[in-house]
């Protein structure tokens, strides 16, 4: 029984490196020869990481665990004759595992305002920008992110937050702090709510206290070379923004026939598996997650959803009716950096809390991006859950 992944973000690479220690024939398809490690992609901007150290090689991971790997972009899934079309050559399945993580929404002007959160190229033109106004000597910077009305779990702001308090830290740093104005907008009225009530009143106090302008509750109409456009017709003048636009269905998940919530994520069963489909799994990102209100799509949530489904598809071909579900892994765990410290913050059907860990939080962080890389090459031993 083969299975083919396609995606080689943490969700495929999970899935892949699980099916192998499973004993499973695994092809991984990668439109990117590395896996781009987003969390740690924070740093770029300020010169905390080099993109080379968040872009982590995918040939390694293969030859440790044993998978295929293809480096080629996918343009259809073609369900009738379970196979998928690449750029260069067409693959057959007999499982199919769609990791390929999120598309994005597209407001108007969006070129004038590049996402942390979007093609891995975009933080390298962020770190441009700011390298570029800061030897101007002043300058308006405006972050903020964007919702999607049709499924809020697409919803990603902790990084616009740690990238604008990484920008504070590093412009007072360089002693420039007074000389720019710092903004932070968002459609809802409170950002961040996912993470707790409690969280966003951490938040805005901290906003006041880095004199970080607050633009919140009003519409994004749109960008441009002038600014953020809100619902009001008002422009908050900038001369560098950057925008985390909410998720959105993938392009090859829309032309693909599969089921799809209303914002466009794939429709999976508690097991991964695709609705309506008995060979299709969907990981990460790209699927529709389901349960309580504030769930959020998390790399955590992503692993778990990979090892789930590859137990399952080991499991069903032993002829086993055991299987394991994602929705128990539900929680939101973000060590939110500011570039010097960081926070904790934790939300579970249970508790809600955000501890504040200076210093400590920022190498925690830094940590974590070491022990990702070192525990998946099975150089060091795995926390479990982890
Ligand atoms: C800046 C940032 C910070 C974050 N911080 C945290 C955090 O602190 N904690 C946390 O838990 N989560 C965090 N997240 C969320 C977490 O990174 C994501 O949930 C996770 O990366 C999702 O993994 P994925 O594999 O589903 O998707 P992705 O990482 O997007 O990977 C998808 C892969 O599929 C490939 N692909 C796409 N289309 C095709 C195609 N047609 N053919 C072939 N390959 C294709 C892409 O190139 C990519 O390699 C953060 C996200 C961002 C963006």
């Amino acid at each position: 029984m083969k299975t083919v992944i396609i995606g080689g973000g943490i969700a495929g690479l999970e899935t892949a490196i699980y099916l192998r220690k499973y004993g499973q024939e695994v092809t991984l398809v990668s439109e990117r020869d590395y896996l781009y490690l987003y969390p740690t992609s924070i740093w770029i901007p300020t010169s905390g990481t080099r993109f080379e150290d968040v872009a982590l090689p995918l040939a390694p991971f293969a030859q440790k665990h044993g998978f295929e790997l293809v480096i080629d972009t996918v343009n259809a899934i073609d369900k009738a004759q379970n196979s998928i079309v690449c750029a260069t050559q067409t693959l057959s399945y007999d499982n199919l595992v769609i990791a390929v993580g999120a598309g994005k929404m597209k407001p108007k002007g969006i070129e004038h305002a590049p996402s942390i959160c979007g093609a891995a190229q975009e933080a390298l033109s962020i770190k441009e920008q700011l390298e570029a106004l800061i030897a101007k000597g002043s300058g308006v910077i405006s972050m903020g992110f964007g919702g999607n009305p049709n499924d809020t779990s697409a919803v990603r702001g902790g990084p616009a937050f740690e990238v604008i308090f990484n920008v504070h830290n590093h412009l007072k740093k360089l002693g420039l702090r007074d000389k720019f104005s710092l903004n932070f907008f968002a459609p809802m009225a409170r950002p961040g709510q996912k993470m707790g009530e409690k969280s966003v009143d951490m938040m805005i106090s901290i906003f006041k206290r880095l004199d970080i302008g607050m633009y919140f509750g009003k519409k994004i109409t749109g960008f441009s070379a002038e600014g953020v456009h809100f619902e009001d017709d008002s422009v908050l003048k900038s001369d560098m923004m950057m925008f985390i636009s909410a998720g959105a269905g993938h392009p090859l998940v829309k032309e693909a026939g599969l089921p799809l919530n209303e914002a466009g994520f794939v429709q999976i069963d508690p097991y991964c598996q695709v609705r309506g489909t008995t060979n299709i799994y969907a990981v990460g990102d790209v699927a529709a997650i389901e349960g309580v209100e504030w769930r959020a799509k998390q790399g955590h949530l992503a692993e778990a959803m990979g090892r789930a489904v590859a137990l399952n598809i080991s499991e069903k071909a032993k002829g086993s009716p055991k299987r394991e579900g994602y929705q128990e892994h539900m929680s939101i765990v973000c060590l939110m950096d500011d570039g010097r410290g960081g926070a904790l913050i934790y939300r579970s059907t249970k508790r809600s809390f955000m501890l504040p860990l200076p210093i400590l939080g920022h190498w925690a962080k830094k940590g974590w991006g070491w022990y990702y890389k070192n525990s998946k090459m099975n150089r060091i031993p795995r926390i479990p859950g982890m």
